[in-house]
């Protein structure tokens, strides 16, 4: 036998079967192959998912391309909708609303943020609202949808799309994909966890019922309970809920009361947000709140005030803590999905941390002799991802100009990060935005939460003043006649899913 098959990892073992498991299992059986791998999941149909998740951000799309999965098929039997942003509703101030949108605004000009350009002309009041030149804005406020299409230099083809979907069903979808290609899944519910003396690795998982799972590689994607990576290896957690204070949600879904929209909503509430998810068959609704501004009572009240249809299951409260693992790879475990940690869902970043955790592990997949070797780089680089996010989402708390709660006067004035505090500064005193390396939202993305929360810049690049204002403004003006003629073009999201995405 020679060194590379002696070495190998034979047994893979994913302890749980929510989305992160069944994504974890789906792409592992593509990508590495059940033939040289034997790609192992328990999950317990007692214990039952966090069922919650439903909204995405556009890099999904690759995870579906990785895996040759139809986009139409999975979005039949997901009842997903498309998303093209999310809605901000009274963050910055009561009444108040903004996008997050999918997507650039304008077109850069002389190889200069388009912002720029923006921040002059509307410091000589001639320019229009932000979003009058973001085709996914525009296209979300009308709730009109089509996928980019291939037209060189048209804003149709410069726009990013999600999906919102049914967390439930997409966890089935992916079962379906990751067995038909070998996995092979145990019902249990695992009582405890096996490790070496000598190593601290682990050894195996016992059910009950005696049943005994060995494996060389773990997987944990239990969930919140993080059973292998915390209760087993004690690795530590880093708690970051003071700049993120909410740690409940109640989430129940509703009746559809009228045609889904293309965009997911997050509406503020006195100690927290409320999120409203259209899918193709009913809506799903959540308020997540600050335990320690309201109670569970009060904060289910605000639920179900707030809904816009027939309530169709039991408001189910989750408790969660916003933070992260100390290290994400100990030993030979890896964890994905909650069992990680935990960003709030206001930026529907969980299942795209999922995505980026499952494609570093393959890339740095190991061997026996070399298990640790590539957890180094995985724990740096997870840090570097969960750190920008945590960032991206203070930004919604912290700037804002309420100041009719307690909560909301806690987050106005409560420290911030570093690089948070900065990337503030810069864009106030400069209208600069600097994006770190792979940071994963990019600068259409913090300039609209800046100008979205308040955040104005007081100056723009100096460089920009060689174009004169009468032609920046004719430029701006047919940039908007363009994207007003592409918003008449386009589909309504309804009929446009009836053509081709329709669950049955
Ligand atoms: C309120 C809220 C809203 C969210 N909204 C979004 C969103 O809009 N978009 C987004 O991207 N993400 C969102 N998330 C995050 C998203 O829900 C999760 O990232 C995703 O569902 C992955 O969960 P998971 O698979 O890690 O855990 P789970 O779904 O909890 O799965 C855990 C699995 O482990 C199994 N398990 C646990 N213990 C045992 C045991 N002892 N024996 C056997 N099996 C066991 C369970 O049976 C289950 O199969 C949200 C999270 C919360 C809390």
């Amino acid at each position: 036998m020679d060194i590379m098959s002696d070495n190998k990892i034979k047994k893979i073992v994913i302890a749980g079967g929510g989305t992160a498991g069944w994504m974890t299992a789906a792409a592992l059986s593509k990508v590495l192959g059940c033939t040289n791998y034997d790609v192992h999941l328990v999950e317990s149909e007692e214990i039952g998912t966090i069922g919650v998740g439903e909204a995405t951000i556009p890099h999904i799309q690759k995870f579906n391309q990785i895996l040759e999965i139809d986009e139409n098929e999975f979005m039949k039997k997901t009842q997903a909708t498309f998303k093209l942003g999310i809605e901000f509703i009274n963050w910055k101030k009561i009444g108040q609303s903004y996008i997050h949108p999918f997507g650039s605004y304008g077109e850069d000009i002389n190889a200069f943020p388009f912002h720029q350009y923006w921040l002059k002309l509307k410091s000589s009041g001639l320019a229009s609202s932000l979003e009058s030149y973001s085709i996914a804005t525009m296209a979300a406020r009308h709730k009109k949808f089509t996928r980019p299409l291939n037209i060189n230099g048209s804003p149709l083809s410069d726009f990013g799309y999600a999906f919102q979907f049914d967390a439930g069903r997409y966890a089935q979808f992916l079962r379906g994909y990751a067995e038909a290609r070998g996995v092979v899944r145990t019902e249990g519910k695992i009582s405890s966890v096996e490790l070496c003396e000598n190593s601290g690795y682990i050894k195996s998982l016992s059910l009950v019922g005696g049943a005994v799972i060995e494996g060389d590689f773990f997987i944990d994607c239990t969930g919140i309970r993080a059973l292998l990576i915390e209760g087993a290896l004690k690795t530590g957690f880093e708690d970051w809920s003071h700049w993120l204070p909410c740690n409940s949600a109640v989430a129940a879904p509703c009746e559809k009361i009228e045609e889904p929209i293309p965009y997911t909503r997050a509406t503020a509430h006195t100690a927290g947000w409320q999120w409203r998810i259209p899918l193709q068959h009913r809506t799903g609704n959540g308020h997540v709140y600050a335990s320690q501004y309201m109670s569970d009572d009060e904060a289910t009240g605000v639920l179900l005030k707030n809904l816009d249809g027939a309530v169709i299951a039991d408001p189910r409260v989750i408790r969660f803590k916003t933070g992260r693992r100390v290290k994400f790879w100990n030993k030979n475990c890896v964890a994905i999905g909650l069992s990680s940690g935990f960003l709030e869902p206001l930026e529907s970043t969980s299942i795209h941390l999922i995505q980026t955790a499952i494609s570093k592990l393959i890339n740095l997949f190991p061997s026996r002799r070399f298990m640790e070797d590539g957890a180094e780089l995985y724990n740096k680089n997870t840090v570097f991802e969960y750190e920008r996010i945590r960032d991206f989402l203070i930004l919604h708390y912290k700037a804002t100009e309420r100041t009719d709660s307690d909560f909301w006067n806690y987050c106005r004035s409560m420290e911030i990060p570093e690089y948070l505090r900065e990337k503030i500064k810069l864009y106030v005193s400069t209208g600069r935005i600097y994006r770190e390396n792979e940071e994963l939202f990019s600068t259409p993305s913090w300039l609209a939460v800046f100008e979205g929360q308040g955040i104005q810049a007081e100056e723009y690049h100096p460089a920009v003043d060689s174009m004169p204002l009468a032609e920046l403004a004719e430029r701006f003006k047919a940039y908007e006649q363009v994207i007003n003629k592409c918003i008449d073009f386009m589909p309504t999201h309804t009929r446009y899913i009836a053509d081709n995405c329709k669950a049955e």
